[in-house]
């Protein structure tokens, strides 16, 4: 139940917002910097942001060499180039916007491991560094065999390492904390704890119907609606090539004199692990059960957690007693290929989702073609 005030002046907005990740918190700013004078909400189900936002690996990826090979048997050159573009211009947007320092940003290198099996990537440095030199302006990509040694991995798996010049490292934390002081500064309402159950578009006007955790519907009402819900967008845009993919991630504790230093990918991104000071961060192995790992639950999968412990242990920092300080799950979404969706419906409803494994770097460029959107 709602009070006569409540309704008088709490519930409508010119634009809401559903989802506080990185796509939403960024739209949110990019609405208020065109139309100043609007009044925006976001919505957010958690108490903190519950999808990929706050829960990834931080890294600042346009992808991994091995990862652009894989796409190239299904997806155009032209959709690849595009692609990297974007996530480039995503990545650039974010430090010009909030500063290095604001983000954790950190270009320590990045590095794609590769094991002998799979030395034949190496015949397409040469290929992609032409493709992408007007994107990168420079290579993207450089053997650096030589490099392998200074890690302090175990001299078994990999036998390759290639050099991505385009990537870095950033906090994430600090990432979504800097885009919510903006988000606040320009205006934007923020409401955690409020899920939006549906959206009804009537008379040139759209209900937003949330529930809580005290009233079981509110009817906020908006002109124009944006959702920014990635993973979970099927219940406003059912029907889209939309799955769900669980990542897993752990962190050490700290580590003394640790050798890892910068960013590093293997198996075509499927695994992913950085150092955040002198930590250890580790994530991935989807690719171990698709199916399992195929759900919208943030919980942990513990058969994947115990090879990435067994990974860590033999091979990327071996004979450090490394111990785990924490394990972790977050929620991205995938489709048939790796472009976003970015659609609008009848009604003045828009959405942007499907941000796949390199979110971080695309979501600004999605929010800014949602920001367009609005009237
Ligand atoms: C383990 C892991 C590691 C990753 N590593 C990287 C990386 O290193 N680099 C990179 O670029 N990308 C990485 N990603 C991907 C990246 O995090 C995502 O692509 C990106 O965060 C997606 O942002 P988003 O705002 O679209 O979605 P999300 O961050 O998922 O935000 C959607 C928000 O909508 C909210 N929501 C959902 N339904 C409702 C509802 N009905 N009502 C109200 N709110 C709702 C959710 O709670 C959530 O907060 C990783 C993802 C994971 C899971």
């Amino acid at each position: 139940m709602i009070s006569f005030w409540e309704r008088e002046s709490l519930l409508q907005y010119d634009v809401i917002i559903i989802g506080s990740g990185i796509v939403g918190l960024q739209t949110a700013i990019q609405v208020k910097e065109k139309h100043p004078n609007y009044d925006v909400l976001v919505l957010e189900r958690g108490l903190l942001p519950s999808g990929a936002s706050t829960r990834n690996a931080g890294f600042a990826a346009t992808g991994s060499l091995s990862e652009l090979v894989a796409d190239a048997a299904h997806t155009p050159e032209a959709a690849i180039i595009d692609l990297f573009a974007k996530r480039k211009s995503g990545i650039d947007f974010l430090r010009a916007q909030l500063g290095d320092a604001a983000i954790g940003y950190k270009n320590e290198g990045s590095h794609e491991l590769l094991t002998a099996e799979e030395s034949g990537i190496l015949d397409h440095i040469e290929h992609y560094n032409q493709l992408l030199k007007e994107v990168s302006g420079s290579n993207s990509f450089a053997l650096a065999d030589q490099q392998l040694g200074s890690f302090g991995f175990s001299s078994g798996r990999f036998k390759h390492c290639i050099a991505c010049t385009t990537e870095a490292a950033l906090h994430t934390g600090k990432l979504i904390k800097s885009l919510l002081r903006l988000a606040l500064q320009k205006g934007v309402e923020i409401k955690t704890g409020a899920e939006v159950t549906h959206i009804e578009s009537r008379n040139g006007k759209n209900e937003v119907i949330v529930k809580d955790g005290f009233h079981e519907r509110i009817h906020f009402e908006a002109a124009q609606v944006i959702v920014c819900t990635n993973a979970f967008s099927s219940r406003f845009f059912p029907g889209e090539d939309l799955q769900p993919g669980r990542g897993q991630v752990l962190v050490t504790k700290p580590i003394e004199n640790l050798k890892v230093k910068g960013i590093f990918h293997f198996d075509q991104g499927y695994y992913y692990f950085r150092n955040v000071g002198n930590r250890v961060l580790l994530g991935g192995g989807r690719n171990l059960d698709f199916t399992a790992e195929n759900t919208t639950d943030i919980s942990l999968n513990e058969q994947i957690q115990d090879h990435l412990v067994a990974l860590l242990k033999t091979d990327l920092v071996p004979g450090r007693g490394v111990e785990i300080d924490m394990q972790w799950s977050g929620i991205m979404a995938f489709g048939a290929t790796k472009m976003p969706i970015i659609k609008s419906l009848e009604g003045n409803i828009h959405g942007g989702f499907r941000l796949g494994g390199m979110g971080v770097a695309l979501g600004s460029m999605v929010a800014v073609e949602l920001a367009q959107r609005i009237e």
